[in-house]
């Protein structure tokens, strides 16, 4: 019998947004496209215990309230589908900032997900396990395969593998814009945007575009489409934030900062565009070789708290199998 489990996935930041949902099971209103960071990393060990009681651990503490209740009914639908039988310890570390919108969720589903997929009676294939894993968070899906990848628009989609972490010629600079939380977590911030933003139709619409425009950009290699197109995406889903009632501000002074001087970068020669996700943090995209210059560039602007460097990272993957 498998009695303990440890797995990792990494987190991904999207080039192409998932911002509303079409239905239940985290079902995406809208396609998109990702990177997966070696540098964000989860590793998550699930372990069987007795006792009709599950555990949660998040990096080295019980976790809150909220994120029990959550795992705790992630497990449950593994039940419920006859995947898991019993009782587990989740021991979970994100080698990152926990929940300041650095796609924590993303990685801690994808590793749980791939952990109790080692316990099922079944095997589970990789398609598979991306579907189980957007059950748990919809950006989940696209940290399984990790690499480039898409997670389509749909009902009950799974994320498929674009292109292997070693085919990208770019990689991502995360620059801190602020420490601790964010005060609205994607999951309440997507329902507010579909329900109250007058730019959400317009936003489903345009991701569509900009999901066929960065296909092919990528496919091309053609980094200026790529970076431009991300970069326009990304405004695009903030503006859909910003019209929710009430607003989700996600950026603070910093953010802006970051903003402006990567556009300066690029006039003297830096080639390097920026994303955001729902939190106030920055990412580059650049070059593999531009990385160093971008996060030197990073760290020198002011109420920045610290910037993560990062090649594109590999899929979710089971490290070790304890059997009894
Ligand atoms: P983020 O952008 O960091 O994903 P969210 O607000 O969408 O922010 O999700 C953060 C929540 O995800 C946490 O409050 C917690 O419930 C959950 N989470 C984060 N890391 C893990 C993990 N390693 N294992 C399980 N759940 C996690």
């Amino acid at each position: 019998m498998i009695t303990r489990v440890r797995a990792a996935a990494c987190a991904n930041i999207a080039l192409t947004k998932y911002w509303g949902k079409a239905g239940p099971g985290n079902a995406p209103a809208t396609p998109s496209i990702s990177l997966a960071l070696s540098a964000l990393r989860t590793e998550t060990v699930v372990e069987r215990v007795r006792g009709g009681r599950d555990r949660v651990i998040l990096d080295g503490r019980p976790a809150d309230r909220g994120t029990r209740t959550r795992v705790g009914a992630y497990l449950d639908l593994w039940r419920e589908q006859g995947l898991l039988r019993g009782n587990f310890r989740v021991d979970s570390r994100n080698l990152f900032p926990t929940a300041a919108g650095l796609a924590s969720s993303a990685s801690g589903y994808a590793a749980l997900a791939a952990a109790l997929s080692a316990f099922s009676p079944r095997r589970i294939g990789r398609i598979e396990l991306s579907r189980l894993a957007r059950l748990g968070s919809g950006s989940a899906a696209r940290s399984v395969p990790g690499g480039l990848a898409r997670l389509p628009a749909g009902p009950d989609p799974a994320a498929r593998r674009l292109l292997p972490p070693a085919a990208v010629p770019f990689g991502m600079v995360v620059a801190l814009a602020a420490t601790g939380e964010k005060e609205t977590g994607s999951r309440e911030g997507m329902l507010a945007s579909a329900r109250s933003s007058p730019y959400y139709r317009a936003w489903l619409r345009q991701a569509r575009r900009d999901d066929r425009e960065m296909r092919a950009a990528l496919a091309a290699g053609d980094l200026p489409r790529i970076g431009a197109l991300a970069e326009g995406n990304m405004a695009a889903m903030h503006a859909v934030m910003l019209a929710t009632r009430p607003a989700l501000l996600y950026w603070n002074e910093v953010t802006i900062r970051l903003l402006g001087a990567v556009r300066g970068w690029r006039r003297r020669g830096l080639a390097a565009w920026a994303t955001v996700d729902a939190g106030p943090h920055v990412v580059l995209l650049c070059a593999r070789e531009d990385l160093p210059r971008a996060a030197r560039r990073a760290r020198r602007v002011p109420g920045v708290r610290g910037v993560i460097e990062s090649l594109p990272g590999g899929a979710a993957e089971v490290i070790e199998i304890e059997e009894r």
